[in-house]
């Protein structure tokens, strides 16, 4: 499978067409943006971590019953995948305060929620990502009320799933963001990424933090964060 025109390009990634309109090819770069893209830089090796992270928690996903777009690793940076429509939802699950939440209901990081919390955000960069209700996504015809469901029900199962694979390393799943798309016959699916650019990961003992942040918060040690991740998820 060879990569033909390209499609788009992203702030992590660049989306190639393939020769099989089914197919996409997704390659994962190093370029690191955070804020919006106020802020960019480059973490070395970013781009072989995420994409193998994302392609070793897919499979295991799919395993567990998850459908996902993942159909065969094609390098240390590019993954086939199957092509489909993004709904434009960047869907957040939480299980413990942190960023955002923490910031906007003016409470402390760290506080461990009797049960998750699910958002929406409109993926809209020229907006911000504005902060949407299932209500909104509905008006705004970004998804129907059967696709809506759907998608909480795989996030939240996506939860159970990614904790305890989490937890057997050592790390304690603090929040995500996932998003799904449509294949050409309806079908939603697991898409994108999940990465260390997209949860945040806390060494369970010293509660370390092994994500973005440490590129966002100027912390250090952001490279090796991001390896360690790889290693105690993949032995290496
Ligand atoms: P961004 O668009 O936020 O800068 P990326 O750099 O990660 O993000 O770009 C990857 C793009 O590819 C995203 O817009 C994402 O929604 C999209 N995408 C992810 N998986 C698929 C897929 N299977 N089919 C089509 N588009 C996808
Ligand atoms: N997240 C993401 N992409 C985004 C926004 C958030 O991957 O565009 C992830 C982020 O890494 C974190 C979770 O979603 O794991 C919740 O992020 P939050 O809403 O706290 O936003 P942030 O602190 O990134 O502004």
């Amino acid at each position: 499978m060879e990569k033909r025109e390209q499609l788009y390009e992203g702030k992590a990634k660049k989306v190639y067409k393939t020769d099989d309109p089914e197919l996409l090819i997704v390659s994962y770069k190093d370029d690191a943006t955070a804020f919006n893209g106020e802020k960019k830089g480059t973490i070395v090796g970013k781009g072989v971590i995420n994409n193998r992270v994302t392609n070793h928690l897919m499979q295991k996903l799919e395993k567990a019953g998850i459908p996902t777009h993942f159909v065969k690793e094609l390098s240390d940076t590019d993954t086939v995948v199957k092509k489909v429509s993004i709904v434009p939802l960047e869907v957040i699950i939480r299980n413990i305060s942190a960023g955002s939440f923490a910031k906007r209901y003016g409470v402390e990081e760290g506080i461990v929620f009797d049960q998750p919390t699910i958002e929406f955000s409109y993926k809209n960069d020229d907006l911000g990502d504005p902060l949407i209700n299932s209500y909104h996504a509905l008006a705004l015809k970004l998804a129907t009320p059967e696709e809506i469901e759907t998608i909480k029900k795989y996030a939240f199962q996506v939860n159970d799933l990614l904790k305890s694979f989490m937890k057997e390393i050592g790390i304690d799943l603090v929040d995500f963001k996932l998003e799904f798309g449509r294949l050409t016959d309806g079908t939603i699916v697991l898409a994108d990424e999940i990465s260390p650019d997209t949860c945040r990961l806390w060494d369970e003992k010293t509660h370390e933090k092994l994500d973005k942040d440490r590129f966002r918060r100027d912390l250090g040690g952001v490279e090796d964060a991001y390896h360690e991740v790889m290693r105690r998820l993949m032995g290496e």
